[in-house]
């Protein structure tokens, strides 16, 4: 019925005023959980939502959207400030430029230097691989073949025992054969040791590259962070390569190893094949990572559309209880200025699921809006004056029955009570301030 649907339409335009503890409370808990099923750190997740929900507690949450919408939002944005902000470059200056890459066994160096060469070659650059995992003949080859797949020059030496050696004649033949950048697979080990680390931060000591990658399997989750821990500690690396992120893992290892490291993931590595690099992009991460992408989305098309002068201006007048039917329009407005009504519903998961069952959409405001538009400004403005010939004119011009009008009329009075009972309990004031 007709005065149900307005009902819940004007609560949803409402608001909740603005963000408490205790309204926030079940949202913050759906939040920590979805970072630690996206293999976040235990510890971070909860240092993180408790940040967060410091920072947020008290902010005004506009109309359309619950507190707890807009908490994930804000979480959302945290989660993407605290992966940087925005895709950092690889430093490529140097004659050559070196990129050194390290990481753990099976991580997926060799795949990665493969993509990497393979992404600056499709960038119109000068690009050479060079294989120094001395330790395992088939690594040489592996990278052999991925060069001859994608065009680069592979330099190698099977017999040499000595990684940097071999690094720098690679760099030397680089200069002489007009190659830009050298990039430089390395061995590694299944778990972190010290002989490996001696070699790798010897090579970063002999061929002081322009950019050190670590790389590191999003798959293995918490112990991710362990590990790009150890390999900065004794390389001081420039930035992270994500990998196998096409696989199950949510990419959390993304937001540890960002706040536990502080150094910035550059890159992500989704599939087998040469083509599947992309540079890291923190928004994208962080809605994969909280998956709540749906209720961010809900949450920025509600604040690109709400004008909040005129959300101002209709609190002060709902406050001095002076609503009348022109400021009823312009609530409508602005709910219709939201988009598709049924589809912003949609939107909810979960705590939206009492919205979404009920009937609403853009065509239930139809007969609202003509009834509206049917009476006179004095009518719209001072609604006691509606009697019964006025009832029945405006009926006949909305096309509409006598009936809706009433149910309209009634309606329209019971949110004024309702108004007037949140402004003595300084609910007015709270809905104004939801608006500073
Ligand atoms: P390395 O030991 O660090 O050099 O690791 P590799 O590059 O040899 O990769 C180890 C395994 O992981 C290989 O079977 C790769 O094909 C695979 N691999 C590497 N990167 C990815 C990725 O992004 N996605 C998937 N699904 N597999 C990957
Ligand atoms: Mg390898």
């Amino acid at each position: 019925n007709l005065s149900l649907k307005l009902e819940k339409a004007f609560q949803t335009l409402k608001g909740q005023g603005t963000i408490t503890e205790v309204n926030v409370a079940t949202t913050v808990k759906e939040i920590r959980r979805a970072l630690i099923d996206a293999d976040v750190n235990f510890k971070v997740a909860k240092e993180v939502t408790d940040e967060i929900k410091e920072q947020a507690l008290g902010k005004n949450v506009l109309t359309a959207v619950s507190p707890g919408q807009l908490l994930t939002k804000i979480t959302n944005d945290e989660l993407t400030r605290l992966m940087g902000g925005s895709n950092e470059e690889i430093d490529l200056t140097g004659n050559p430029a070196v990129i050194l890459i390290a990481g753990l066994q099976g991580s997926g160096k060799t795949t990665f230097s493969g993509k990497l060469a393979n992404y600056l070659k499709k960038q119109g650059k000068q690009v050479m691989l060079v294989a120094c995992d001395i330790y395992r003949p088939a690594a040489i080859n592996q990278l052999q073949v991925l060069g001859e797949q994608i065009g680069v020059e592979v330099f190698a030496e099977p017999e040499n025992k000595n990684a940097v050696d071999i690094a720098n004649k690679a760099i030397k033949f680089a200069r002489e054969s007009n190659k830009r950048i050298v990039i430089v697979d390395t061995a590694g080990r299944l778990a972190v040791d010290e002989e490996m680390m001696n070699e790798i931060a010897s090579l970063k000591e002999a061929l002081s590259p322009s950019e050190t990658l670590f790389v590191v399997d999003s798959m293995t989750g918490q112990d991710a962070v362990n590990t790009a821990k150890a390999f900065n500690e004794r390389l001081n690396f420039d930035g992270v390569v994500l990998t196998k992120l096409d696989g199950d893992s949510r990419g959390g290892a993304a937001i540890s190893i960002r706040r536990v490291v502080e150094k910035p993931i550059k890159f992500i590595s989704t599939g087998e094949k040469m083509d599947a690099i992309d540079k890291f992009y923190p928004d994208r991460m962080a809605n994969r990572i909280l998956g709540m992408g749906d209720v961010v989305s809900l949450v920025e098309k509600a604040q690109q559309s709400f004008d909040e002068d005129e959300a101002r201006r209709l609190n002060k007048k709902i406050r001095k209880n002076q609503f009348d039917f022109n400021d009823f329009l312009s609530q409508l407005e602005q709910i219709k200025k939201m988009g598709n009504i049924k589809d912003l519903l949609g939107m909810i998961p979960g705590m939206g699921k009492a919205l979404r069952n009920i009937d609403v959409d853009d065509d239930s405001f139809k007969p609202v809006e003509a009834i509206i538009r049917s009476m006179t400004t004095a009518e719209r403005e001072n609604p006691e004056i509606i009697n019964g010939s006025r009832r029945k004119r405006i009926a006949d011009g909305s096309g509409t029955s006598v009936q809706e009008v009433n149910n309209l009329l009634k309606q329209f009075q019971d949110m004024k009570k309702v108004m007037k009972t949140m402004n003595k309990m300084g609910g007015g004031k709270r809905a104004m301030n939801a608006l500073n």
